[in-house]
């Protein structure tokens, strides 16, 4: 069978590869299947964003139930991580870190993880808590931004963002500020005119437009 040809192959003397890469994301931006590619490449992998901005560290109330009923006990940060360094192909994590307890805290997680270390019943663990974080996903897109730009220099995923990762998140003083100052730059949903040109190229036809209500209501 032909070997498909990827853009990346057009320079031969890549050492390395870097990628976001989190339980959450393991479909976007990069995917499985690219850091299986890569790896057969024999690139190096650097992930980050494994804890996807720190937001899987503070799960919400119904994410905490589902990781503190679990037989074995991980901090949140513990299982993002774990989720990462349990994939053979990983060589590097990049985790953001503040003070020198999250230091000290990374580094026994990494000391104690390994490629395979989780067993299928954690896996399914991650899984649900997975499907809980999708289920309170309020709009589907996928970032493709086949919408912009819009006349009007609306951010329109930039709104979306927003929008799912309210009640996904729950950080609101945060997205709050963002909205602020994407309001004081004129990319917020309140510049829109509703002249539906973002909504003729949306190839998930989702109905734009009749989202700025709900972002109207968390953020007007
Ligand atoms: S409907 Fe609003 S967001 Fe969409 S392109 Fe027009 S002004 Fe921009």
């Amino acid at each position: 069978m032909a070997k498909t040809l990827r853009s990346s192959d057009a320079y031969q003397d890549w050492t390395f590869c870097q990628i976001q890469y989190n339980f959450l994301d393991e479909e976007t931006p990069a995917d499985t299947d690219g850091l299986r590619y890569a790896a057969s490449r024999k690139l190096g992998i650097v992930v980050m964003e494994p804890l996807r901005g720190g937001k899987l560290a503070v799960p919400n109330a119904g994410i905490s139930a589902i990781w503190n009923a679990a037989l074995t006990k991980r901090s949140a940060a513990e299982w993002a991580l774990d989720w990462v360094w349990n994939h053979p192909e990983v060589s590097l994590l990049l985790s953001g870190m503040s003070t020198l307890a999250q230091v000290q805290q990374n580094l026994g997680a990494a000391g104690m993880s390994e490629a395979g270390m989780l067993a299928p019943g954690d896996l399914d663990l991650i899984a649900r808590v997975r499907d809980a974080y999708n289920a309170l996903i309020r709009v589907p897109y996928t970032a493709c931004s086949h919408c912009m730009p819009c006349p009007q220099g609306v951010n329109i995923p930039g709104m979306f963002q927003l929008v799912n990762e309210g009640p996904m998140f729950g950080d609101r003083d945060m997205q709050r500020k963002r909205y602020g100052r994407m309001r004081g730059e004129g990319s917020s949903a309140d510049s829109c005119i509703h002249c539906g040109a973002c909504e003729e190229k949306c190839p998930q036809y989702i109905s734009i437009r009749g989202q700025w209500a709900d972002v109207a209501e968390q953020f007007g």
